[in-house]
């Protein structure tokens, strides 16, 4: 090999992100938040053919799910769910009474190769701060990067077109928010964010699976997202909601799609 060419290295890197960026303009699925919910909606999506970006704001896409209870780093799966993780190929011990744990960094790492290896773009240090909002429907998001948002300067963002977009930015709910504020009612009670409640891990885990939804044309909620948006509770670090929320949302865009 010949002496190393530093302009070279910077070429490499520049050439490769925009070639891979400029093929994500316009997309069939943009993903705000790559929090386990929206990894497994990509890689479900990515799998069905779906040209899929993700966007994340932090440097580190898996959300809330590294740190497992309190950071010590093991989530909890219960039956029904736990086949999610087990599929990208995490071993789970069996916690007895139908409770199974996984430990938490190798499960968001697996998440996240497999949504990769499917064929999604996960785009880090990139936040979602509004929406492209056309014809009445939701067509995709407006994205800035996060360094620019942290400093707080003046500058302009750009967007992506998408024939879906996902809310998957947990209890936050940050594109929802962005939504009822510009564009219009979300298909609530009350066409509003309505607000995560409390802690109950029961009635959360089944709720987040039934509040995966389209809410406004065009704009999908999954996750902890899903549960804020729709006024049901939070329920800590057992994950087996999120992962189905996850598949969820991924059939109910390709259906439509
Ligand atoms: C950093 C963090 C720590 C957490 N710690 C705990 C905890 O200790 N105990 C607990 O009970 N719950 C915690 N949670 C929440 C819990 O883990 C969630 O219930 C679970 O992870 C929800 O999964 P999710 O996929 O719906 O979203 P999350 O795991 O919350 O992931 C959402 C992702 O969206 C990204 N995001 C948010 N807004 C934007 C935007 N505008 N543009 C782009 N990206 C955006 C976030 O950076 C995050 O990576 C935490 C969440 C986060 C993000």
């Amino acid at each position: 090999m010949k002496e190393i060419d530093d302009i070279k290295v910077t070429e490499s890197i520049v050439n490769r992100y925009f070639e891979e960026f400029s093929e994500h303009t316009e997309v069939d699925v943009a993903i705000a938040g790559a929090g386990p919910a929206g990894l497994v909606a990509a890689r479900y999506l990515a799998e069905k053919g779906h040209k899929v970006a993700m966007f994340e704001r932090k440097l580190s896409p898996g959300g809330g799910m590294w740190g497992g209870g309190m950071g010590y780093p093991v989530v909890v799966l219960q039956e029904g769910s736990v086949d999610e993780i087990k599929k990208v190929g995490v071993d789970v011990k069996d916690a007895g009474d139908g409770y199974y744990t996984a430990d938490s960094i190798l499960s968001v790492s697996k998440l996240m190769s497999s949504a990769i290896d499917a064929g999604a773009r996960i785009f880090n240090i990139i936040t979602v701060e509004d929406v492209l909002y056309e014809k009445e429907r939701i067509r995709g998001v407006v994205i800035n990067s996060s360094a620019i948002e942290t400093i707080g300067l003046h500058v302009d963002p750009i967007t992506i077109g998408a024939k879906a977009t996902i809310d998957a930015t947990g209890h936050d709910a940050e594109v929802c928010r962005v939504v009822e504020e510009k564009a219009g009612e979300l298909e609530t009670e009350k066409g509003r964010v309505l607000g995560e409640k409390s802690m109950w891990a029961e009635i959360g885990e089944k709720t987040v699976v039934k509040n995966t939804r389209e809410v406004f044309p065009g704009l999908w909620v999954t996750g902890m997202c899903a549960n804020a948006v729709m006024g049901a509770p939070r329920m800590g670090p057992i994950f087996g909601g999120m992962l189905l929320s996850g598949k969820k949302v991924a059939d109910l865009i390709d259906s439509q799609l």
